[in-house]
């Protein structure tokens, strides 16, 4: 199963959607693409770290509000920031659409610097 699908699965884990989904992948510093079979006992260990901070930060940042906001108005490393600088690396944040969901990610962070393919245009890119 891919890292995003397996973070955004309910079923797995309750409560994290698109936007943690992405942040949780950069975060840990893997692709988002991730064969979760094939991740490490030190992969795994960083994506339940991720999924600590990254959850830690979004309360932080609810705390400071007087009413909830929406996740598009949460402050993200990279989800909401395509085309925008990464904060850790300084390359440009990609997207790429997978299963009708759009994914962000920082390419030197998490991919060696490999562009995503979409699904929908892989077929040409092969
Ligand atoms: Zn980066």
């Amino acid at each position: 199963m891919r890292l995003h699908g397996f973070l955004r699965d309910q079923h797995l884990i309750a409560g994290l959607g698109r936007m943690l989904a992405n942040e949780v992948c950069h975060r840990a510093k893997l692709s988002p693409f991730a064969n979760t079979s094939k991740l490490t006992r030190d992969g795994a260990a960083k994506v339940v770290r991720a999924i600590h901070d990254a959850v830690e930060d979004g309360l932080a940042y609810e705390r400071t509000r007087s009413e909830m906001s929406s996740s598009k108005d949460r402050p993200g490393r990279v989800h909401g920031r395509v085309g925008d600088a990464c904060l850790e690396c300084g390359a440009v944040i990609r997207s790429v659409s997978y299963s009708n969901y759009t994914v962000a990610y920082c390419p030197a962070c998490q991919t060696d610097g490999k562009l995503l393919a979409d699904n929908t245009t892989s077929k040409f890119l092969k």
